[in-house]
């Protein structure tokens, strides 16, 4: 038997009808800020992601799903959509007009270990707002993840935690320094942490290994180190959230993943998944833009993963509801009327299911109530000769003819 491909699965209607809803409900809040879907290829070439993810990061070294086209030429599936817009602002003129807020939703590709929470194809919300320098922006995207969250039931059972990275101009001697308080301590460090050192130092900070985290604990934060303009910014966000009035908690050894934060990134996380615990992520990329070719533009954006967020809210009142009519045909000559009044009701906005052909009224009946619908329309010899229809309530069994005309109105 053929199966899905390893980390991949089937999104089945209930399923997929709850990934909608929860796609909708960002749409509605999003839109509240500005923010209007983009949508991008799922397949770009490789090295839009070597260069804006960076050659050093998880994604780029082992997670991607990278082929040649028939030509030769290197293609990776998107395994984050940062990228992607990034390129799209840049090949489209850099908006219309600044600053320019996009969000998009889909499917992501990373050739990770499957396990509970962390799939190889898995869903995204996420997005990216162009041409604000200041923390107001920060604050603004931070809100508006929160805001949706809370609105789909997650409010008080998240954390937001908060971290500032400098820029290049600050960022560079605190690597030096960071670097050399670790490799005083290197002996103590998992094998990974160790190459880290020399390449992205402040990859060790966020290890999960205990022998890695107890050098980390004590090592100097990135927020100690900040220039003057990235320290006003970062004290500017802190502000911004008091007035907004959200729970946050600074975390000093957050660093994410990726190479091209700037200043601020956050982390949205539970404490009901396991290990798989970060549910949201983003920061401020003041410098990716330029380093893709484009003009010099500041950026800040946020990814969520929809799959965690779907078994966080669990069962969603609703999904996909049985048909209001099941129309019940008898006999050969009530099918194609039958299929004219199942269209007719449709057109009218009617959700109809219509009966399989050849069953005896004993069978259709069946049918009927297996679809759930409330209400059964039967149409058999008599009915059709007399252009009617039997519609009969089937809790209580009540059933009364009316015609095909009055059925429409
Ligand atoms: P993690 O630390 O869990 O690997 P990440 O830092 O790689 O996450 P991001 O690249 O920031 O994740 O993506 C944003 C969000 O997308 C994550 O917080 C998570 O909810 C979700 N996500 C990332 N990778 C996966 C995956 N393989 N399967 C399911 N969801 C994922
Ligand atoms: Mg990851």
């Amino acid at each position: 038997m053929m199966t899905a491909v390893r980390g991949m699965r089937d999104f089945l209607p209930e399923d997929a009808w709850r990934l909608h809803r929860l796609e909708q409900a960002a749409r509605e809040v999003f839109s509240r800020y500005g923010f209007h879907e983009i949508r991008t290829p799922l397949l770009e070439w490789s090295e839009l992601f070597t260069r804006a993810v960076g050659e050093t990061t998880d994604i780029v070294e082992k997670e991607m799903y990278t082929f040649p086209d028939r030509k030769g030429k290197s293609l990776s599936l998107r395994p984050e959509g940062t990228a992607s817009v990034v390129r799209a602002f840049i090949n489209h003129g850099q908006g219309q007009r600044l600053p320019w807020r996009v969000w998009y939703r889909g499917p992501m590709f990373r050739y990770e270990r499957p396990q509970e929470g962390r799939s190889r194809q898995f869903h995204q919300i996420g997005c990216e707002e162009f041409g604000a320098a200041g923390p107001l922006a920060d604050a603004q995207v931070i809100a508006m993840a929160m805001h949706f969250l809370a609105g789909i039931g997650l409010g008080n059972r998240l954390d937001l935690e908060i971290n500032t990275l400098g820029c290049p101009d600050c960022r560079a001697p605190y690597r030096e320094r960071l670097a050399d308080k670790l490799r005083a301590h290197a002996a103590a460090l998992c094998d990974n942490c160790q190459q880290r050192l020399a390449r992205n130092p402040l990859r060790v900070l966020d290890c999960k290994i205990p022998g890695c985290r107890v050098v980390a604990e004590r090592a100097p934060h990135a927020r100690e180190h900040l220039c003057a303009a990235c320290a006003e910014h970062f004290s500017g966000l802190e502000a911004y959230l008091g007035a907004l009035d959200l729970a946050w908690r600074y975390n000093p050894l957050m660093v994410r993943g990726l190479d091209y934060y700037t200043r601020t990134v956050f982390e949205i996380t539970t404490q009901e998944l396991g290990a798989q615990n970060a549910v949201a992520a983003g920061g401020r990329y003041d410098g990716l833009v330029a380093a893709m070719g484009g003009r010099p533009t500041p950026a800040v954006g946020f990814a969520m993963g929809m799959e965690r967020l779907m078994a966080l809210v669990g069962t969603m009142a609703g999904g996909i509801a049985p048909p209001d009519f099941f129309l019940a045909a008898v006999g050969v000559e009530a099918q194609a009327p039958g299929l004219i009044l199942a269209e007719r009701l449709r057109a009218a906005g009617r959700v109809v299911e219509m009966s399989q052909e050849g069953g005896s009224m004993k069978n259709v009946m069946k049918q009927a109530g297996r679809s759930g619908a409330p209400v059964a329309l039967i149409l058999g010899p008599d009915e059709v000769a007399a252009r009617q229809v039997m519609v009969k309530e089937m809790a209580s069994g009540a059933q009364r003819s009316v015609a095909w005309d009055e059925m429409l109105t």
